[in-house]
């Protein structure tokens, strides 16, 4: 199974680089970094794209990444699972556990402008494709769940730009294969979601670019919770230590991460809505049918031998990514209420959302449920939070479990809202 060739991952440092090469500077450089530390399962075997990928990438979940070379008649390799540990994320960042959140946090308050880089330098304009777009011909986009509606892009970076402050915004939304150079897309009331219905109102589309195999860091900084406004890919660079590289589109007015593997340039389209899903979703249901915004391709242009990289849902990679970001902004929200707070973990057997173990210094009566008031009132996700005193490893559920056996008593500790 590791019969792995390293010429597919040589790549070209283009445009003045620092001596210190991150390891997670690139999506390349990390599968590197994974391979020579013996965290990248490597599938030779012919596999479908039809529940395969999943199904392989499902059982080595929390261990390692896979890279599948055969995929059905593609040339193109597909890969899962790049970040599937709290532990991987933290060397991501270049960091421990108990440091990636406050990491997190202070990059979110201090975001740092992206470097604008020529289209000569950027790997991800090695191939520009504007004609007869025919986005299942040209990537192996699978199929994860058998009640799926068909083919999902799950890891697409979803950028679009504000026209009055020109700030972007990335977030990541599920996208369905709705035809050769459509989209059907599932758009939750946020920031993507004000800026199309800005443009909807005036008669527009709303540009768009959708961003497949990135470093983790800029995966990650995609899902920070910030206010309207904040380009994430600027938290991305506070994180890095240094601007990311981006680098203008064909035909749309969006800037992209340079060293992406594949970007697709396009619109959502105003005033026409299309059937999407069921799609099975992160706390391993489906969500259901329904008419949702398309998005129409325009463009796509790739790294020369790129690497397509999907998400399988509910997997601990996409519950992990959603649940670090939450971490930060629940810290941040508790902190405010009780100063004392050591610790939070949004656990991943409460999908990354609806539990949360805060760990807190009591110094008065009462904080404890301070804590609590301030934990549901930062995510109206959260359904279950537990309190524990400091020395207690938030981390550690079988240690949080002790905690709750030996020191709660229901009738008189319990709070229900
Ligand atoms: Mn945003």
């Amino acid at each position: 199974m590791f019969g792995f060739q390293c010429s597919i991952f040589k790549y070209s440092v283009k445009g003045g680089l620092k001596n210190i090469i991150m390891r997670a500077r690139t999506f390349r450089t990390w599968l590197e970094y994974l391979q020579a530390s013996g965290r990248l399962a490597v599938v030779d075997k012919r596999v479908s794209l039809k529940y395969e990928i999943a199904a392989v990438a499902k059982k080595l979940d929390g261990q390692k990444a896979v890279y599948f070379t055969q995929v059905e008649d593609y040339s193109t390799p597909v890969v899962s699972g790049i970040c599937s540990t709290r532990q991987q994320f933290a060397e991501a960042l270049e960091t421990d556990q108990f440091e990636l959140i406050p990491k997190f946090i202070q990059a979110v308050s201090a975001p740092l402008p992206c470097r604008l880089v020529k289209k000569k330098d950027a790997p991800v304009k090695e191939n520009v494709i504007l004609k007869d777009i025919d986005l299942m011909k040209t990537l192996p986009i699978p199929i994860h769940h058998e009640k799926d509606s068909g083919h999902y892009i799950t890891a697409g970076l979803f950028i679009v730009r504000d026209p009055v402050t020109r700030k972007q915004n990335v977030s990541i939304h599920r996208l369905q294969v709705s035809g050769k150079d459509r989209l059907g897309i599932l758009i939750l009331p946020r920031h993507t979601f004000h800026l199309y219905k800005q443009a909807e109102e005036a008669g527009k589309p709303l540009e768009c670019a959708i961003v497949i195999g990135v470093d983790p860091i800029t995966l990650l900084a995609s899902q920070a919770s910030t206010p309207f406004g904040v380009d994430e890919l600027e938290i991305s660079g506070a994180l890095r230590g240094e601007p990311l590289e981006v680098v203008r589109c064909e035909t749309v007015d969006i800037d992209v991460p340079a060293h992406a593997e594949i970007v697709l340039e396009g619109k959502i389209l105003p005033q026409v809505r299309e059937p999407e899903g069921p799609f099975g979703e992160f706390p391993q249901y489906y969500g259901p049918r329904s008419d949702k915004e398309v998005v129409q391709i325009t463009a796509i242009t790739h790294r020369d031998n790129p690497i397509y990289y999907t998400i399988v849902p509910a997997g601990y990679e996409h519950l992990l990514l959603g649940g670090i970001p939450r971490e930060a902004s629940l810290f941040q929200s508790v902190r405010q209420t009780v100063p004392s707070v050591k610790a939070v973990h949004m656990s991943l057997g409460g999908t990354c959302r609806y539990h949360a173990i805060i760990s807190i210094k009591k110094r008065n009566e009462g904080e404890a449920k301070n804590a609590i008031l301030a934990a549901f009132a930062n995510s109206f996700d959260i359904k279950h939070v537990v309190v524990v005193d400091e020395e207690v490893d938030v981390f550690n559920m079988e240690e949080v479990e002790w905690a709750v056996a030996t020191r709660f008593q229901a009738d008189r500790d319990l709070i229900v809202i």
